[in-house]
This record gives structure tokens, C-alpha cells and sequence, in this order.
């Protein structure tokens, strides 16, 4: 399917020449623009099924590329280069390297779900952009983003301790994020809070940040849940073939040890 967006052609692509004069008439200039033929040599096959077997991609088979998670993107109308479109087409084809020319604001989505919502498809737009994120920081295309970092703090207390605790997950949140804890926000913030909350629930969360509360008898729902999650990762990284990867280096160590080894003796 071709892609038919101006702002997708790369200034690169673009050709000019500033001298050309074809049967007589000047062309030179921008009367003389070509855009250059993209030739892609290195496709990833296997990058559907890849995202699809992340939380959030898998629907992405049933995309028929109508462009209206695009259009009604939060985010692609400050930045028209944040294209949810166009990444599952990208991703649908196997176009790797083109995707990950916009590696570093893919993960800009802010979840409003404004794209599921307008989806005719069923596709979940918003869940394959988390999908996509996640997929990018497993195969070391990018860092953890702060977003799946929030994700992990927030998962982390609840497996632990079968509650949530605002305060605990923000000051862990900046603490892993290396930001300092005390923003001119976050004192605005609970500035507003100590006006309007009852005395009695501002007492009950700073006592909720202090003990560390936690649900009744939950031990053996961690225990399950843990496992849970445990192998949801063996099996993402499965599809990602990531085990063999740790595997092959793995043996590649092995094999390298025990030839310094044999090297000493
Ligand atoms: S959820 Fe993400 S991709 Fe969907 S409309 Fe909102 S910002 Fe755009
Ligand atoms: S709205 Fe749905 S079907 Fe249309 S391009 Fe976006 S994901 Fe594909």
C-alpha cells in the first residue's frame, strides 16, 4: 500500500538539481525535484508476530490502515510525526529499519485511547503503541522508558503487597528516574491537597506511607502472581527469540572460558 504523507518523505530522499535545462526548458531548482527510490533490503519477517505476542499487540493483524487513529491522535496534533498509522503499516511489513527511524517518540503516547475508541477494526491502536514501546526497549532499540518504568514500580507494590500507596509509587518513581523528589509541582500538588483533604485521609496516607500496609493473607496470591508474570516473560522473550539469544551467548562464554582455560594448561 503506498504511503501517501508529504511529511514522510525524508529531506534525503529528495533530489534537486540546480542546473538542467531538459529540451530547451529550464527545470532547474525545485522545478526539477525527484524523489529517490527507497530500496529495503532488510526486512524482519517475523516483526508481527513479534509485537503481537505483546500485552496490547494482538489485534494488529485486523488493521486495514483507514488512517483514523492518526487523525484522531492527541499526540500526532502537536506532532505530526507521532503516526500510529503508519508505524502498523511499518510493522505489518516488516520494515524495521524504517520504524526505527522513529524510535525515540514512539513511546510519546499518552494513552488517552482516543485511537481505540474511532478504531472501526477492533485493533486497540493504544495497546499496540505499548506493545511496539515494549518490543523496542526488549530488543535494545531503546532505554526503559519512564512510562514502563512507572508501570514497573506500580505493578511491583501491588504484587507486593496487595495495595497501592500513591506517595510510595511517586517517590520510587523518582527516585529509579534519578529526578529530584521535591519538583515546585509536586509541592503545588500536595499544597492543594492539605487545603482540601479531610484531615482524617491526608493521616490515613501518611500512616499508609510510613507502615507499609498490606492486604490480609495475601502471601499465596503473590506467590501465583509472580509466577504468573514470570512466565508471561519467558514467553514474550520466547517470541521475540531472545531466550536463544541469552542461550547463544551463553554458550558462546562457555566455549570462550574454556579455551582460556585449555590456553593456561
Ligand atoms: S492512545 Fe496514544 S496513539 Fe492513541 S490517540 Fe492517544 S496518544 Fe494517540
Ligand atoms: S483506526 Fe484502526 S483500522 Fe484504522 S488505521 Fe488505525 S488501527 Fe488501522
Amino acid at each position: 500500500m503506498p504511503i501517501h504523507e508529504k511529511s514522510l518523505i525524508r529531506p534525503e530522499n529528495l533530489l534537486e538539481h540546480e542546473n538542467l535545462v531538459v529540451d530547451g526548458v529550464d527545470v532547474s531548482g525545485h522545478w526539477s525535484t525527484f524523489i529517490q527510490d527507497r530500496v529495503v533490503t532488510d526486512y524482519n519477517e517475523d516483526m508481527e508476530e513479534e509485537i503481537s505476542a505483546l500485552a496490547g499487540g494482538e489485534n494488529i493483524h485486523r488493521c486495514w490502515q483507514c488512517g483514523s487513529c492518526t487523525n484522531a491522535c492527541t499526540v500526532h496534533a502537536l506532532n505530526p510525526d507521532f503516526n500510529p498509522r503508519y508505524w502498523i503499516y511499518l510493522i505489518r511489513q516488516g520494515m524495521e529499519s524504517e520504524l526505527l527511524r522513529d524510535k525515540d517518540i514512539i513511546w510519546q503516547c499518552v494513552s488517552c485511547h482516543k485511537c481505540t475508541h474511532v478504531c472501526p477494526r477492533d485493533v486497540v491502536p493504544e495497546g499496540v503503541m505499548k506493545a511496539t514501546a515494549h518490543w523496542l526497549e526488549l530488543k535494545g532499540h531503546t532505554e526503559k522508558s519512564h512510562s514502563m518504568i512507572f508501570d514497573e514500580i506500580f505493578s511491583e507494590q501491588v504484587f507486593e503487597t496487595g495495595k497501592i500507596e500513591d506517595g510510595r509509587v511517586v517517590k520510587s518513581f523518582m527516585k529509579r528516574t534519578g529526578q529530584a523528589l521535591l519538583q515546585d509541582w509536586m509541592v503545588e500538588m500536595v499544597k492543594g491537597m492539605l487545603r482540601h483533604m479531610p484531615i482524617s485521609l491526608l493521616t490515613k496516607m501518611g500512616m499508609a506511607a510510613l507502615v507499609h500496609p498490606r492486604t490480609r493473607n495475601w502471601g499465596p496470591a503473590r506467590e501465583a502472581i509472580r509466577e504468573y508474570v514470570d512466565e508471561q516473560k519467558q514467553r514474550e522473550k520466547a517470541a521475540l527469540g531472545l531466550n536463544e539469544l541469552v542461550a547463544q551467548a551463553a554458550a558462546e562464554a562457555r566455549s570462550a572460558a574454556a579455551k582460556q582455560e585449555t590456553t593456561h594448561v
